[in-house]
């Protein structure tokens, strides 16, 4: 017999993008409620583009491409927030989660005897 634990989460219970810059360890957390995040704005100040602290570049490397698709998706996560968590959201015959994969799940450690 083979026993499986899923595990989910809430579309609420993510609430940042955290960026670490690979070459000064320099971590950026930008919370889903910015409002240019929420929007869905493509047209953003590049702020992604180079690392604030050490200038290297981030995202800058094809064009914008990663920065408008990281926008758009995290203006989609925004909107799907916003309807499945409205008022109307309880009319909805449905509810949804999203399936993490068993290792991001955070491991208790016991102590030894
Ligand atoms: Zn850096």
């Amino acid at each position: 017999m083979m026993v499986q634990t899923k595990h989910f989460i809430e579309l609420s219970d993510i609430v940042a993008l955290r960026f670490a810059c690979k070459f000064c360890d320099v971590t950026m957390s930008l919370s889903l409620s910015n409002e240019k995040l929420k929007s869905g704005e493509t047209q953003m100040d590049h702020f992604w583009d180079k690392c604030p602290n050490c200038h290297r570049d981030w995202l800058d490397i094809n064009g914008a491409e990663y920065q408008q698709i990281l926008t758009r998706a995290t203006g989609s996560l925004n909107r799907l927030k916003e309807l499945l968590y409205s008022e109307t959201a309880a009319k909805l015959g449905v509810s949804f989660l999203l399936e993490i994969k068993p290792e991001a799940v955070p491991r208790t450690i016991s102590p030894n005897p």
